[in-house]
């Protein structure tokens, strides 16, 4: 089993995002992905082997942190390209699939998820859920995460400020969406703001 590693994109690994994660609209120079293969543990200790593209700028810090969560045996139950899910965040998200790159818009609006440059990552999103109102409609994505609502509920897979990966992500300047806005949640959301003008989610 390989074990952590970063890749440019190449043929084999385009070919599996093209049209998919990677749109033909998609402003970001491919150049400007990496590839990551790493190693994780779900909740009963299995070790699995992921996958994930993530902007170059943040490819590094990422894979540290994944190995330090994989050290610390930190829960995380897939780690799988989009792409396996036709590049449909509301059925990766029903799966609780971390991911990073998907070229596409914050739900509800019309601007570009950092998602779409490979800046933020969300961890196990069933257990983690995006919530915002809309309209005055509350909104809750993945549609089948409601008994995560609740954070003072104790369940698996949970991230809450004092956790590990919470931590480390907030070591590398890294901000989450469970506690940065007023109007919303996103408690799967780890996101960098790397470059001035780029939207908050
Ligand atoms: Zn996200």
């Amino acid at each position: 089993m390989e074990r952590f590693g970063i890749t440019e994109i190449n043929d084999e690994i385009f070919s599996r995002i093209a049209g998919k994660s990677y749109k033909v609209n998609c402003p970001l120079p491919l150049g400007e992905l990496r590839y990551l293969k790493l190693l994780h543990k779900n909740l009963s200790g299995e070790i699995l082997s992921g996958e994930m593209i993530c902007n170059v700028k943040i490819a590094e810090v990422v894979l540290d942190i994944f190995q330090k969560l994989f050290a610390a045996n930190y829960p995380i139950e897939k780690v799988r390209l989009i792409d396996e899910y036709d590049a449909d965040d509301e059925l990766s998200m029903r799966d609780n699939n971390s991911s990073c790159f998907n070229f596409r818009f914050v739900s509800h609006t019309n601007r570009i998820s950092l998602h779409g440059y490979g800046l933020a990552v969300d961890i196990n999103p069933l257990y983690n859920p995006y919530i915002k109102t809309v309209d005055g409609k509350k909104i809750i994505a993945p549609d089948n995460s409601v008994d995560f609502e609740d954070r003072e509920k104790i369940f698996p897979y949970k991230i809450t400020e004092d956790d590990l990966c919470c931590r480390l992500f907030r070591e590398k300047n890294f901000l989450w969406g469970g506690n940065c806005w007023d109007d919303e949640k996103d408690y799967q959301h780890f996101f960098i703001n790397a470059w001035e003008g780029l939207e908050r989610v």
